[in-house]
């Protein structure tokens, strides 16, 4: 893979890198495209929502008009529920897949939706493979609907949505995508692999600024959803509806974070699209786990599960190492990293998206080799239990 010949330019403002899955470091210009105010109403602003809504289709690989997007106001989470309430009918049954926090999420928002659903809970980490789904699936003919992680950041794990998405249309059912955090670094092409709609947001992979969500989704499945939503705000056909008739947003949309995302659009564009902007990715988990792994820190997954969004290491057995120790000396130095969320283990992440290259992952490697040196950390060697949990997953 080509490296980059110059580093992309630091963040000019002094403030440490966020090696966190979103919010994340942006590009200058991104954050300037924020310093004007946009009329909601005006024809410039009805032509940036517009852009946008294009732009992510044409991201999506749709060439035959058969997909829109539609962009909701809020975090993330807020447009997972309105996918969620709006392509579920009310007498419909999901079938969740869960392998950290975010399907558990999911899962927790149907309950609040009152709709009906049933979990596949892999624990921590564990992927949900294409035939348990296809026998979940025949075992209970009520399902219409499975919603799939693509990368479940809470472990950074990259979870099989083609052999997914395969095993439900092949039983007639049909799939919704939380692609949150690899939509626009990893392909999820409609023309490779099926699905009924998808969800991503401004501050993921785009490197924009948080404050909307939006949905990928089949205008014919949307035009079928009318009327399903348990929400007036979050209503996804509503937004739709609205938005092709008068270019707006139904209520008060985020002017300068649609501004700040059409700027990350022209950057992730003028980058090469997705391909390049997962290469860059993936060469900035590649140079950081291998520098990690020489300090002797050691990976939750094998290299076939990981993401190049976001990696779980173990901490190290170290009695001397003290999380939020290590924690404070890297935002000393720099870097803001992000607290593990495995149940069984101690273990932090580090996020591998945003502005940065592999000089600035370097620098992460140097600073972690120097915060261990301060605590006094002789080996940065995970604990037994650690490895023996690791063991458990396929290579
Ligand atoms: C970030 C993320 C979300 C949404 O989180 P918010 O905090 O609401 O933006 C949902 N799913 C996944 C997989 C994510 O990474």
């Amino acid at each position: 893979m080509p490296s980059r010949p110059e580093p992309l330019s630091a963040p000019k403002l002094g403030e440490p890198y966020l090696l966190t899955p979103g919010p994340l470091t942006t590009a200058y210009e991104v954050k300037e495209a924020m310093l004007r105010d946009w009329g909601s109403w005006d024809a410039d602003f009805r032509a940036m929502t517009k852009s946008v809504r294009d732009q992510i289709v044409a991201l999506a690989g749709d060439t035959k008009g058969e997909f829109t997007c539609v962009p909701m106001q809020g975090s993330g989470s807020f447009s997972v529920e309105a996918m969620l309430g709006t392509f579920v009918p009310k007498d419909g049954k999901v079938l969740v897949l869960a392998n950290g926090a975010y399907g558990l999420r999911a899962a927790e928002t149907m309950r609040y939706l009152g709709r009906a659903h049933t979990l596949i809970d892999k624990g921590d980490y564990m992927p949900p493979r294409g035939d348990e789904v296809a026998a979940a699936l025949d075992a209970d003919p009520a399902i219409t609907h499975v919603i799939a992680i693509h990368c479940e950041t809470s472990s950074g794990i990259l979870n099989p949505v083609a052999e997914i998405s395969e095993a439900v249309y092949s039983r007639g059912r049909k799939l919704l995508i939380d692609s949150m955090s690899a939509f626009g670094a990893l392909p999820l092409d409609v023309n490779e692999i099926r699905y009924e709609a998808m969800v991503s947001s401004a501050n993921k992979c785009i490197e924009g600024v948080p404050g909307f969500g939006f949905v990928v989704a089949r205008k014919a499945e949307l035009e079928a959803a009318k009327g399903n939503s348990h929400s007036l705000a979050l209503d996804l056909h509503a937004q739709w509806a609205y938005m092709e008739k008068t270019g707006q947003w139904r209520y008060t949309p985020p002017t300068h974070v649609v501004a700040a995302f059409l700027e990350a659009l022209r950057l992730h564009a003028a980058e090469g699209g997705v391909a390049a902007r997962g290469a860059r990715y993936a060469r900035n988990r590649d140079v950081m786990v291998e520098g990690m792994r020489g300090l002797g820190f050691e990976t939750l997954l094998k290299d076939r599960w990981l993401s190049p969004i976001i990696v779980t290491f173990f901490c190290p057995a170290d009695p001397k190492f003290d999380f939020s120790d290590f924690y404070e000396r890297m935002k000393a130095k720099g870097f803001i990293i992000y607290p593990g969320k495995l149940t069984v283990v101690e273990s932090f992440r580090i996020g591998c998206i945003g502005r940065m290259d592999e000089h600035v992952m370097r620098k992460v490697v140097q600073a972690a080799k120097e915060a261990l040196a301060e605590m006094g950390v002789t080996s940065a060697a995970p604990p037994e239990a650690a490895l023996s949990e690791r063991a458990k997953l396929a290579a």
